[in-house]
């Protein structure tokens, strides 16, 4: 059985967190909020615990995961170097969506890892992520709390779509304020490197440190991905076909609204995943909408874009159409999600 408990996500009560952190110091498994997406936590430094995580999300063994911390002085926890570079990272970015790979700590389990030298760690930027790191007093591996592959969750109510009954425990903290996952950064390499693109953007990272390579991540180099397992192909799936336009918007929005027509056609119920001022080209296709905000918003287009898919399946839509909004700053971390999600790319 899942027990659901609801707090404040600026205040939670300390009883509850309590509860939760008696449940990872049992071996099980709590969902949590982070500022990114909804985690799924177990003692990080407990191989049993960390196994029901994979068995949990129907993972692969071979996808190593992300430790939270509540405090800097914690890298060396689960990390056997602190180097300089992370004091400044961190001193600009946590707590907050970082995640840094480093060399990882012999007793760390291979698990966690999924059997690499290195591990990745970050402090989350959520009130009640770090009261449960803090009050449990043990690293806490969490990777997003959704079945293997589907859509990261949002809110408490993604987690119980995809892991009631799976898991021992939800904090329902209401909705996540990033929406995508935190940008992954391998520090121990020079230049760093950015393993997957996230709530951090690239030139963010690149004013404080200088300048930061960017792996290939395109999902058709999924094999060779090996080293960030978590790339592999497709990925953040909804249930309905996607379709992902790329190039400039006018263009975009021409080829899509025939997509939509023919679709209709067909008798097909059609999604649009789209910015708000996109969807007016659609008005007389009656398409189900969901708007993610304006065009040049790309905080909430991040923040609504793994709930728009959601709430679009949920129609039982069969068709889910949407478009590029570039790679710039966060447009980065959006562009990654909606290649890996989408079924066809034009
Ligand atoms: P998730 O928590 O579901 O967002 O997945 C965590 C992701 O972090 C993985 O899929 C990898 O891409 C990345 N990651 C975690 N640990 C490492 C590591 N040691 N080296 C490289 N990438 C990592
Ligand atoms: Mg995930």
């Amino acid at each position: 059985m899942t027990i659901t408990l609801t707090l404040s996500p600026h205040s939670p009560d300390p009883e509850l967190i309590r509860q939760a952190a008696d449940v990872i110091l049992r071996r099980g498994l709590v969902a949590f909020p982070t500022e990114t997406v909804y985690g799924l936590g177990a003692n990080a430094l407990d191989e049993e615990a960390v196994a029901k995580i994979f068995h949990a999300k129907g993972r692969p063994s071979n996808d190593p995961l992300i430790v939270h911390i509540a405090a800097l002085d914690d890298v060396k926890l689960v990390a056997s170097e602190t180097p300089p570079i992370v004091k400044t990272l961190a001193a600009a970015f946590w707590p907050g969506p970082l995640t840094l790979v480093l060399p990882k700590q012999p007793h760390v389990p291979a698990s966690v890892t999924a059997g690499l030298e290195t591990v990745a760690v970050r402090i989350p930027s959520h009130t009640i992520a770090l009261a449960l790191i803090h009050v449990s007093g043990v690293p806490i591996a969490a990777p997003s709390a959704n079945r293997f592959g589907h859509t990261s969750p949002t809110t408490a109510a993604h987690v119980i779509d995809d892991l009631s009954g799976r898991i021992d425990m939800i904090l329902d903290g209401g909705a996540t304020s990033v929406g995508v996952e935190s940008t992954v950064l391998d520090v121990t390499c020079t230049p760093p490197m950015i393993l997957r693109p996230g709530g951090v953007s690239r030139e963010a990272i690149e004013k404080v440190i200088g300048r930061v390579e960017l792996r290939d991540n395109r999902p058709n180099l999924a094999e060779e991905a090996q080293a960030s397992p978590g790339l592999l192909g497709k990925h953040y799936t909804p249930k309905a076909e996607l379709v992902l336009c790329k190039g400039e918007r006018v263009s975009a929005l021409e080829k899509l609204s025939e997509l939509a027509k023919q679709a209709r056609a067909e008798g097909r119920s059609v999604g649009l995943l789209l910015a708000n001022e996109d969807i007016q080209s659609f008005a007389s296709l009656s398409c189900i909408s969901y708007p993610l905000g304006s065009a040049n918003n790309f905080e909430a287009i991040a923040r609504n874009l793994y709930a728009g898919m959601r709430a679009l399946d949920d129609k039982n839509v069969s068709l889910i159409l949407t478009r590029d909004f570039g790679e710039q700053g966060l447009g980065l971390a959006i562009h990654d999600r909606l290649l890996r999600a989408a079924s066809q790319i034009i």
